[in-house]
């Protein structure tokens, strides 16, 4: 028997962990504004980056927000130390917003990633439904969000990505350009 004073059960609170800005304020509605929120976000993927120098890794960071400026995921290239050629950051990182959410649909979320995804992070982006690519270094290489292909925006595509690319690019070509020059 289930006593009737007690209360309902709670609405599941938001997920994911708080970030500095207000609510309903993300993201913000000025150009301004929102440059200085890619930032903000971009030093956090820079940051998750250099941890991946103690394996070894190619030092590339990414994060995934939800529609709400919470961060729901987090990711660095594990390549090296796990021995996955898929344990790139942008998967990683979408996997946990994933698990985060409970469902692998990142609707309305925004994919903050150092370096231009690769081809399989550019179609993992896109079979997520994230709502927007938000990236630091363009990859003349083997980048696939505009470089040598452009994966998120094929017109062939039924979910195509907004892509912001230059945030911060200095700092995140130059991590991963002092990285190779110690390979050397
Ligand atoms: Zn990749």
């Amino acid at each position: 028997m289930v006593p009737d004073d007690v209360a309902p059960a709670a609405e599941p609170g938001p997920v994911g962990l708080d970030l500095p800005w207000a609510t309903g304020t993300f993201p913000p509605d000025t150009v301004a504004a929102r440059r200085a929120v890619w930032d903000e976000l971009m030093g956090l993927a820079l940051h998750e980056a250099t941890h991946a120098l103690a394996t070894g890794d190619v030092p590339i960071g990414a994060l995934v927000v939800g529609p709400d400026g919470r961060l729901l995921g987090l990711g660095r290239n594990r390549r090296e130390e796990i021995g996955d050629p898929t344990a790139h950051a942008e998967v990683l990182a979408l996997r946990q917003a994933a698990a985060t959410l409970g469902s692998w649909r990142l609707e309305g979320c925004t994919l903050v990633v150092t370096l231009e995804p690769c081809a399989m992070c550019a179609g993992a982006t896109t079979l997520a439904r994230v709502e927007r690519l938000v990236l630091g270094a363009w990859d003349p290489k083997a980048g696939a969000c505009g470089s040598v292909w452009d994966i998120v925006r094929d017109r062939r595509n039924p979910h195509r990505v907004e892509v912001v690319g230059g945030i911060r690019d200095v700092e995140c070509g130059d991590l991963v350009r002092e990285f190779f020059e110690t390979q050397r």
